[in-house]
Parts: C-alpha cells; structure tokens; sequence
C-alpha cells in the first residue's frame, strides 16, 4: 500500500522529556575543539631554529626575552634575522624571523642562565600543567563517552522492541499508525466498484459524523465491522476511506503486531489502542489479518499460543467495555473467516459483515482508470479493453498492472505510458516474465506443434474460451503458453464447459502424439490439470452418471484463498476406486476427442505451427486469420463424437 503513514505519537504528556546526553557530549566536543583553536590562534608564528642559533644570537646581543616551558625555549629577537642560514645547503632566501622557538639538548647546560642574564634577556618561564577545566574536560571524555555509548545501545533495543515508541516501558504502547481528520482524506472516490460494500457501510459513516442522533433515538450501532475477501480487494483502502467519510480518526494496525514473544504485551497494547481511541473519539480502528490473533480459542489450529489468546481475549473485552457514549467503531479485515473464533462474530462485536468479491469487468475498469489517472497515458488507451482481458485480477493486481506498465514506458525512455507497455505489463503479468532459453530448432517445433494443439482444440470446440495469444516463448516456468481468455465472468460452470476444458488440456499432447508417435514430458502441467478438474467434476459435482450427485470429495476450497485444504475421506475403498477410474475414463474420453480433431484438421494445425515458427508469438487477429477456415464443430456432432468416445 502506497500510503503515507504517519506513526502515533505515542509519548504520553506526563512523560519526562528524555536526558539528552547526546546534546551534552556534542557540546563538550565543541568546547575542546575551540579550545585548542584558541590555544592555537593566540600564539604568534614563530621560526624553530637549532639551539646552537639560539645561543650564537644571546652572545651577540640580539635576544630580547625568552619563556621558557619545559625542555622549549620561545623568544623574540631585537632585529630580524635572515632565515637562509638555517636552511639545508644555505640556498638564498629573503625571508627573515622574529620570533623563534628552539628545544634545549637534553643535557644540562649550566651556562645559559648566566649567558642570558649577562646578555640582558628577559627570562620568563611558564608551567607546564595544563588549566584545570581543560583536565576536567579530558579527565571525564572517556567516562561521557561510555555513558553516551551506554544510553544509545539501550535505547536503540528498546526501539527494536518496541516499534519506536521511545520511553523504557514503551514495550506495551500500540503500535497503530494514526491518520487525524486533518490528514489528506482517502474517500470513497479513490474506491472503484464496491458499491454494495460502500452501502454496507453507510450507517457506520452516519454514526460516526453525527453519534448524538443516533443516540438519541436508541439506536445500536455496530460497534464491529468484519471485511472479508481475497487478498488484495481493498479491504484496507475501503475501511480508511469510510473513516475519510465520516471524518474521523483513524488507527490502522495488524494483527500481527499485536503478538510479540512476551506474553501479555499484546493486551497491553489492545488495552493502550483502546484507550487513545476512546480520547480521539469518534474515531475508527482498523485491525488488519484479524485472523493472527483471532483464531479459534482452544483448537489447537495454528499452535496454542498463550501471548495470542490473551490479546484475543482483551479484544474482546475492549468491545464489550464500550459505553454508549463512545463513538468507536472497529473494522477488522481477514482472509481467513473460517479459522476466526466465534466470540468474535457473535452480536455486539464483529456482527456486520461485509465480504468483498474480486472485481468484475466494469469494477476492474473503474479501478484501471482510478489508477490510470496518476499516470501520463496516451489517449488511445481502452481502459475496458484491458478490463475485459484482466478476468480474476484483484484490485492490487490491477494496480501493479498499470505501474508495471509505467516502469516498461520509464525503462524504454518514453514519456507516456502507451498501448504497447501496458501489453507488455498485462502479458508480464499473466504469463510471467519472459525467459531467454536456448532451444534447438527441433526443440522450437515440438513446442509449437504442443501449442498449436491446444489452440486449435480450443478453437474448435463451442463452449471453449476464445484464444487470446499463442507464444512458443518461454515465459517463468513455461516452455511456451496458449491465453485463453473468458467471454464473460463465469460464476457457473456447465458439465460441457469443464469437458472441453479438459479436451483442451489435452490438445498439446494429442498433438505431440499424432505428429511425433509419442510424447513429452512437456505434458505434465497439462495432465495434472485436467486430473485435478476431471476428479471435482466427478466427486464434488455430481457429473458421472455410474457415482450420482453425491459429495466424495476428500478436499475443499479455500473460499478466498484459492488454496484446497484437506480433510479426511469419508468413503469407501471401493468408491475410491470407482472414483479413479472414472477420472481416467472422463480423461481418456476427452483425449481421444483432441486427437480426433487434430487429425481431421491437420492441415490447419500445420498452418499454425508454421506461423508460430515464423513470428513466435500470435494474437487473436492472426490466429483468426489463420484459422479462418478451421470451422467450429457442431453441437450434435461433437455429442455424437463424445458417445463414441
Ligand atoms: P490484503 O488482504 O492483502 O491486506 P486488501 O484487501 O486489504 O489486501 P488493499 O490493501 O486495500 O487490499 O488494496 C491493495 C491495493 O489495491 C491498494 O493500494 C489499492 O490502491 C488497490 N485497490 C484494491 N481495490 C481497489 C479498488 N476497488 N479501487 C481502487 N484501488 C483498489
């Protein structure tokens, strides 16, 4: 989700302000560094000269004081003196010293006392300990350092627990994202589609802007909102943009977040979430993946886990302790209504439910050109083309689509997204990303002719989906893929579409088969898709006249996650064994169809293997054109043609 979230300020107004030591040490550092410039600037440039110099300079009388500090004597001459002398090789210079500094030899030399004083030189002498606050400063740096280094590692730890909340016993503060009333609004505007969710929601809204009304009349508003659907339908989008709505605040947090390793931490920051609702009131919280702390108490599903029940528990008393004068509503979004307990449905917490269904065509076209308009797009772009052809995407899908697209027109240095990129994008997408393999030209052939069988079974068949693209490119894990793309969305599926689907599948290996007199390992995504269809068309329904209407099935679908889970069979060996061989036979029989109209349309399978060699990726519009000719079967005929089967 690309919005700006910005975290709660989850410091508490009676909270000290925090010691910063970090300010003190920067200070002293800065102290001790203009110190040592000042102690640098003060003294005047002098010239080093060796002691001999020196001492040749006192006799001759043109020393006129010296200081003396430990083993370094500094002076000033009366006149002065020209520097070439004391250079290496006594190149000439005209640069001349006044002041001097040179270092006494480590041996005592009794004379120079006497020397100077003879010669009328001012003597002073400077100690050599250093002022008292510069030794402090130098005496406590070591130690600051280590408190510095003490509070910094402590406080980062502290962060990682906690989030960044700050304080040392943030660790049980919530770590919700707070978006005021005041933030940039999200509305129902920025939604596509969801209509019947956005009604769903209206009296929430209503509440939430005007509570007294409703309070005032006995009303019970819902005090929980439970968003159910595939990931990526805009649960989240949704619940902010109802809090947009109504104008309120808005707490965002996942459930997730909730649990940490230390038991009770997660009802202290439900507890904590709870209580800066309450002050923000009318506010919204939104609890994202419900389902990580909500599951079913005591199943055993997913684990115990005693830190979770907790937090479930304390979510469910938070509820409950709303007074009628709080207007707090709590939106929660889960993918996994099943595993949810059922405290949390039951009236008075989660009772409405609103689920969101992955778009339809005119809901995903509404969401291409809600996203569309943050991007420069030529205009010839046909928004529900693209939504015709972009069946069983979510919402998010739909948005990566077209950002997908705008990275394709960056990348190739345009300055507008144009048809082509978002072709690319859609095909990316679906197909997966192109792979650079290299085959051997009997290798491009085999794919083809496996390709080509598929398409043109498709094409002939009635109730089969129309083709879409056929490419002999390797695409992620594919070697090469037949699109086919659904008229309209299909909520039901009839005992004669499954079939053909299947025959379908079959088409590349029937092919394979009838042109090569074997096949290709190339089949085995094929195969075990149409075993998968073939087996819940006969045991879950109700399609094979010799088992019945009768429900043999030993999985289920997950409702939103498109995911089977599986459960134990409650059947017999025997009906097992009726079950596997009429898949196979559903299976045979279907095959043997592929085959039968390859074989009658050769010449057209040929045609479309050549074409596909030549340009390697076909479209619609050519393989019409190509199969023009290759007419549909009849109805009747393929009837007659199954029996025979
Ligand atoms: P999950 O279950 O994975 O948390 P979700 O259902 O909460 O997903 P969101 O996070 O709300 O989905 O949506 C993902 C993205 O898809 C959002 O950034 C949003 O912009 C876009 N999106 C989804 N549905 C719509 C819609 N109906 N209109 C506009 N944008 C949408």
């Amino acid at each position: 989700m690309a919005e700006q979230k910005k975290p709660a300020d989850n410091r508490s107004p009676q909270q000290p302000p925090s010691f910063e030591w970090r300010n003190i040490f920067i200070f002293l550092a800065i102290a001790l560094v203009i110190s040592s410039w000042l102690n640098l600037v003060s003294a005047p440039p002098s010239e080093k000269i060796p002691y001999t110099v020196f001492k040749e300079e006192v006799r001759r009388g043109n020393v006129a004081e010296v200081t003396m500090k430990g083993d370094t004597i500094s002076g000033t001459f009366k006149n002065q003196i020209a520097l070439d002398r004391l250079k290496d090789g006594g190149s000439s210079t005209s640069e001349t010293a006044r002041r001097f500094t040179t270092v006494l030899p480590p041996v005592d030399d009794k004379d120079l006392i006497p020397l100077l004083e003879q010669n009328g030189v001012i003597i002073k002498a400077q100690s050599e300990e250093v002022s008292w606050w510069l030794q402090l400063l130098i005496g406590m740096l070591p130690w600051l350092l280590l408190i510095w280094l003490f509070f910094y590692t402590s406080r980062k730890m502290q962060e990682r627990m906690t989030g960044g909340n700050g304080g040392i016993f943030g660790i049980g503060k919530s770590k919700a994202r707070l978006y005021s009333a005041e933030d940039p609004k999200v509305t129902f505007n920025d939604v596509a589609g969801l209509d019947y969710a956005k009604a769903d929601l209206k009296d929430i809204i209503a509440f939430l802007k005007e509570p007294l009304l409703f309070r005032d009349i006995g009303a019970q508003v819902p005090k929980g909102v439970l968003m159910m659907g595939p990931p990526g339908t805009g649960k989240t989008l949704l619940a902010r943009a109802a809090a947009g709505e109504a104008g309120v605040t808005y707490f965002s947090i996942s459930g997730s977040e909730f649990v940490e390793m230390f038991v009770g931490v997660g009802a202290a920051r439900v507890r904590d979430m709870f209580e800066k609702a309450k002050k923000a009131a009318p506010s919204m919280i939104f609890i994202d993946e419900i389902d990580a702390v909500g599951r079913s108490r005591g199943t055993g599903l997913g684990g115990g886990h005693d830190e979770r029940e907790q937090t479930l528990n304390q979510i469910l008393s938070q509820m409950d302790g709303f007074t009628p004068e709080e207007s707090v509503v709590v939106i929660a979004a889960t993918n996994r209504p099943d595993v949810l307990d059922p405290a949390l449905l039951r009236p008075g917490r989660f009772d409405r439910k609103v689920v969101l269904q992955l778009p339809d065509r005119e809901a995903r076209g509404a969401i291409l050109k809600v996203h569309a308009a943050r991007i420069r797009s030529t205009s010839d772009l046909d928004w529900s083309g693209l939504a015709a052809r972009t069946a069983g995407f979510s919402g998010a899908d739909l948005k990566n689509l077209i950002n997908e697209a705008a990275l394709l027109a960056g990348r190739d240095g345009k300055k507008e997204v144009d048809r082509e990129a978002v072709e690319q994008a859609r095909d990316k997408i679906v197909l997966g990303a192109e792979r650079k393999l290299l085959l051997t030209e009997e290798q491009k052939k085999t794919i083809a002719y496996h390709e080509a069988g598929h398409a043109l079974v498709a094409w002939l068949l009635p109730h089969a989906d129309p083709l879409e693209k056929i490419t002999i490119i390797p695409h992620g894990v594919a070697l090469g893929l037949t699109e086919q793309m659904p008229r309209e969305e299909q909520y039901n599926l009839r005992e004669s579409y499954l079939k053909e689907r299947i025959a379908v599948m079959l088409g590349g290996r029937a092919s394979e088969k009838l042109i090569y007199g074997e096949t290709s390992s190339g089949a085995e995504n094929d195969i075990k898709q149409a075993t998968k269809l073939a087996r819940k068309m006969i045991s879950r329904w109700g399609m094979n006249r010799n088992l019945g209407a009768v429900d043999f099935s030993s999985e289920e679908d997950h409702v939103f996650l498109g995911q089977e889970i599986a459960h134990p069979k409650k059947f017999s060996d025997h009906t097992s064994e009726i079950i596997d061989e009429e898949v196979r036979r559903l299976i045979e029989g279907q095959g043997k169809l592929s085959t039968t109209l390859l074989t009658k349309n050769i010449d057209h399978l040929e045609s479309l293997v050549n074409e596909l060699l030549e340009h390697e990726t076909l479209d619609r519009g050519s393989i019409e054109k190509i199969l023009k000719e290759a007419k549909k079967i009849q109805e009747d005929e393929l009837a007659s043609g199954e029996e025979d089967a």
